[in-house]
């Protein structure tokens, strides 16, 4: 299997297309002061083979992490980004990784308390948190899923929603790079799903963040533009050709802006090393 999947690597392509930070820096800016912090809150961590990720040897390993990342402004409003499914809804996909039980009502009370909640994407990883959440309907006024997120209910069916749940869906279109609060900005960047969004956050300080959910998993996909191998793709659906543009454009991005922190949802370094 792993041969199969070493073998049927794609090359790296030179496809970038430039990002435009300048423009996300000036939305951050006229939508407000942005958060103090940002913040990762771990629900669970676990191995998985390093070669499903980006280049690495057959039998090494990385650790991935899982879980939501909660912006904080001064006045005590927070933003959550993403929320890891619970036990059930993981065991099926990921039956090596626990998730404590005691860690999803940590996140189900950062979701109670959020301001508004918006999901990097589709898989039952990043959104399984919300439709598993025994407290849904008490955050589903404030969740911010989008219009092209919405659209892939056969993956969000995937990922646990309810028929119940659709109705209180509200879709929030996003065909361009727009402020959700002050010093935030979503990016649609379909690729890894239709509606995979990178998040963009500047800190008061001035510390700059792209969450790029799992258009990485691990940083070396960055780095070499070599993202998942092609059979893993397949697997998930995954639009391999846009993917390997976008992995592309943030290399480029990381080398024009070497103090911007680039965040891969699962990458163990990164998400811990968030601004605290
Ligand atoms: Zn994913
Ligand atoms: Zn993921």
């Amino acid at each position: 299997m792993v041969a199969l999947i070493l073998a049927c690597r794609l090359p790296p392509a030179d496809v970038a297309q430039p990002l435009d930070i300048v423009t996300w820096r000036a939305l951050a800016e006229e939508a407000g002061d942005g958060p103090t912090t940002l913040q990762f809150i771990e629900v669970t961590a676990g191995p998985a083979p390093a070669v499903a990720a980006a280049p690495a040897g057959p039998f090494e390993m990385a650790e991935f992490v899982f879980g939501p990342t909660v912006a904080t402004w001064p006045d005590g409003h927070t933003l959550v980004v993403d929320a890891m499914s619970d036990a059930k809804g993981t065991s099926e996909a990921m039956p090596w990784i626990d998730v404590p039980a005691e860690a999803t009502a940590r996140q189900d009370a950062l979701l109670l308390s959020a301001r508004r909640i918006v999901a990097t994407h589709e898989h039952f990883d990043h959104v399984g948190g919300l439709f598993h959440s025994a407290s849904f309907d008490g955050f589903a006024d404030r969740l911010s899923l989008t219009a092209a997120q919405v659209a892939n209910l056969p993956e969000l069916r995937r990922s646990g929603l309810r028929d119940d749940q659709i109705a209180s869906l509200r879709p929030l279109p996003l065909s361009s790079p727009a402020a959700i609060d002050g010093g935030v900005v979503l990016i649609p960047s379909p690729g890894h799903t239709p509606g995979h969004l990178w998040v963009y956050v500047r800190l008061a300080d001035g510390r700059e963040t792209l969450l790029v959910g799992d258009t990485c998993w691990q940083p070396g996909a960055i780095a070499t533009g070599q993202g998942r191998p092609r059979a893993l793709q397949w697997a998930m659906s995954e639009d391999g050709e846009a993917v390997r543009a976008q992995l592309a454009s943030l290399r480029a991005l990381q080398d024009s802006a070497p103090d911007l922190a680039i965040a891969c949802a699962h990458d163990a370094v990164a998400m811990r090393a968030l601004a605290p």
